[in-house]
Formats: structure tokens, C-alpha cells, sequence
């Protein structure tokens, strides 16, 4: 068997980097509030914040990114660098695929943010994607974080499994709530690449294309 060849499709918002719990803080500034007064229970958007009436998500992000470097300076989330190095070291091809280039005139900002933050915390990838459409790269399993990004992997039929947080508490399993878990997910997927079997992720059953 070639070890290099079962792919995990990694997201980095939400998932590798504590996109969540950066985003609070800096809306909390951009916002003149308290983060306690900005609940962490929000879904996809931020709209439980109020930050329409100040120019919305756009730029709210853009501030982020351009003026706090939030894709540099963002904590990782509980675990997922260490879990990563350990799934590379088996001989999971790590492929880190998102999207923060949906904002026009910060793509420098956002790659060399992206690819300084993945090197000091000596997160391991063999490919980076920068796009949206995450099943148009090709994974064995995906890890993601984003409703309509899972609704659309599993509709096209690859395994995805759901990173836990606000944003994603309405869809069904395999989800993970932590790297720890994740990690035993991947392996599992893997197990069932390599033996074509089909176990965990059956009950994901992608819909019929047409
Ligand atoms: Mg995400």
C-alpha cells in the first residue's frame, strides 16, 4: 500500500484554528464591546452579534484579517497540531483546503497569514487549496466545521466529518467534538479505505446524482 495515498481534506477555520474564539475578540474591539457580552453560541455569520448595522461580516473580516492579523495570530484549536503531526506520521497525506480568499484585495494578507501561522505551530500538509469548492480537490475524508460545506461534500458523496461548534449542531454524524476524537475518526475512514469495507460512515449515504 502506498502510505501517502489515503488523503484527509483538512478546513482550518473552525476546525485547526480557534476561528471562532479569535473572531469574538476582535468584534468585541471593532464593535466598542466586552467579548463576555458577545455570546460564543453563534452560527455561521455572526449574526447573533449585531454587526450589520456596521457594515456586516465582510467587513468585520477584512478588519480582522488586514488590521489583526487574525489568520497569523488565531490559537489553534485544543489538540489539532499534535493530532496532525501524529496522522502525518502514519502516512495520512494531509491536504488543508479553504477558503479565506472570499474577500477581494486581501489574498497576500490571508496566504502568507495562513502559511506563517501553519508553519509555528509545525502544523504538517503536503497540499494547500485556497477555494471554495472543497469537493472539486478530491479527499478520502474531510473534516469541516461549515453546514453548507458538509451538506455539499456529503451530497457529493465523500466522507465528511463535522468538527463541533455552534455553527453545525443540527447535522447528523460522524462528528467529532474534539481533535481526539477526530483522530479516531480519520483512523477509522482510513481502516475503511484500506479494506474497502464500508462501517461508520455507511449511514452518510450521498444522494443519487442525476
Ligand atoms: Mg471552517
Amino acid at each position: 500500500m502506498d502510505g501517502t495515498s489515503f488523503i484527509l481534506g483538512v478546513d482550518l477555520d473552525g476546525v485547526v484554528g480557534d476561528f471562532y474564539g479569535a473572531m469574538r475578540n476582535i468584534a468585541a474591539e471593532w464593535l466598542s464591546r466586552s467579548a463576555e457580552e458577545l455570546t460564543p453560541e453563534v452560527s455561521f455569520g455572526f449574526e447573533e452579534w449585531g454587526i450589520a448595522e456596521y457594515g456586516g461580516y465582510d467587513r468585520l473580516h477584512r478588519f480582522a484579517v488586514t488590521q489583526r492579523n487574525l489568520f497569523r495570530d488565531m490559537p489553534p484549536i485544543k489538540n489539532a497540531p499534535a493530532i496532525l503531526r501524529k496522522l502525518s506520521n502514519r502516512g495520512i497525506r494531509i491536504r488543508i483546503i479553504t477558503h479565506r480568499l472570499f474577500l477581494k484585495y486581501s489574498h497576500r494578507a490571508s496566504i502568507t497569514q495562513t502559511v506563517d501561522w501553519l508553519d509555528s505551530y509545525d502544523i504538517p500538509y503536503w497540499d494547500i487549496c485556497f477555494m471554495n469548492d472543497k469537493g472539486a480537490v478530491g479527499a478520502h475524508v474531510y473534516i469541516d466545521d461549515a453546514p453548507a460545506n458538509i451538506i455539499q461534500l456529503r451530497d457529493q458523496g465523500y466522507k465528511t466529518i463535522v468538527f463541533t461548534n455552534s455553527t453545525n449542531r443540527g447535522l447528523p454524524g460522524p462528528r467529532a467534538d474534539s481533535w481526539l476524537e477526530a483522530e479516531q475518526l480519520v483512523m477509522e475512514a482510513r481502516e475503511e479505505w484500506r479494506t474497502g469495507t464500508q462501517g461508520l460512515f455507511e449511514r452518510v449515504a450521498p444522494l443519487p446524482k442525476n
